[in-house]
């Protein structure tokens, strides 16, 4: 019932890059894409040994943990419920929820806010629902993302990765403290005042000198993006075949490429980066292109 996991590392060529790999937990599925499998896996494995029917889980309109909920939902023949932050709207990704068999419940920013209030006066009393927090940040999130370390053959001087919760950049740290790697960890919060992600990561870990918090590659915030960076989606997509979303996955590509050129990474170092899928994110960015 638990799909194989497909991610090899890949080497990208690209200009005089030679020594950058990726990481293509993109290509895990389509639907359950990169990151949002990991964090899913053992949350599904939980809510199945207590025998529950029936996931409830929050995300925005655009949410890839929305997607990937409904999806696995339906794989694992559980009912899912997704409260949605805002006024009711249609899009591509809701399409996707709704045909995984996924109810949409449209909640405004208030109400939103306070999540365990929303789940206790719909399902309070439903002994068969399993709550899954936004973004499914828990702890057997951030251990289902520990495998990613646990699959590297290789060594790496850096390790890159992009950050909404910070709970894949946990699971990482973890993995790479418990293995007692030499590799820093690089992350990249795609969030405008990203130090928050320290707390949000010192909730499952300890924050030692293998983390790196880069916080100025946010592009104007959450969901921002600027004519540069959609520029370098097209130039490092044409030249290397690798689809990225401007949310997550630009933003830390591109923090890549600006620490090399400022020096703060040498180019001789080995770099892997986590490609965290998330490409479905590209069709609420159209009209940026
Ligand atoms: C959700 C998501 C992230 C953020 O993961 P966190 O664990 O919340 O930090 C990163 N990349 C992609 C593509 C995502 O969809």
């Amino acid at each position: 019932m638990f799909q194989e996991i497909y991610s090899p590392v890949q080497k990208i060529e690209i200009d005089l890059l030679d020594n950058l790999f990726v990481k293509r937990d993109d290509l895990i599925d389509p639907y359950i894409s990169g990151n949002k499998w990991r964090k899913l896996k053992l949350i599904l494995e939980k809510a199945k040994l207590e025998n529950k029917k029936h996931l409830v889980t929050f995300g925005g309109a655009y949410s890839n943990h929305l997607v990937a909920t409904a999806a696995a939902a339906a794989r694992f023949h559980l009912k899912s419920t997704a409260f949605v932050r805002g006024e009711q709207v249609k899009n591509e990704m809701l399409l996707l929820c709704s045909l995984f068999g996924m109810e949409l419940i449209f909640v405004d920013r208030d109400s939103y806010k306070n999540k365990p209030q929303l789940f206790e006066d719909h399902f309070g009393n439903d002994r068969n629902v399993y709550f899954i927090d936004e973004g499914g940040a828990s702890k057997e999130a951030v251990d289902g993302c520990t495998e990613i370390i646990n699959e590297l053959s290789e060594t790496y001087d850096h390790i890159f990765v992009a950050a909404g919760t910070g709970t894949t950049a946990a699971g990482l740290l973890k993995a790479i403290q418990a293995k007692n790697l030499p590799t820093k960890l690089h992350v990249i919060p795609v969030l405008k005042g990203g130090d928050f992600i320290k707390t949000e990561i010192a909730k499952y870990t300890s924050i030692t000198e293998h983390l790196i918090l880069h916080t100025e590659f946010h592009f104007g915030g959450y969901a921002k993006t600027t004519p540069e960076l959609i520029q370098f989606i097209k130039t490092f997509t044409a030249k290397t075949g690798l689809l990225l979303d401007p949310v997550y996955t630009a933003k830390m590509f591109f923090a890549i490429f600006d620490l090399q050129h400022k020096n703060k990474i040498s180019f001789t170092d080995k770099i892997l980066a986590i490609h965290t899928g998330g490409l479905l994110g590209l069709l609420g960015m159209k009209d940026k292109f």
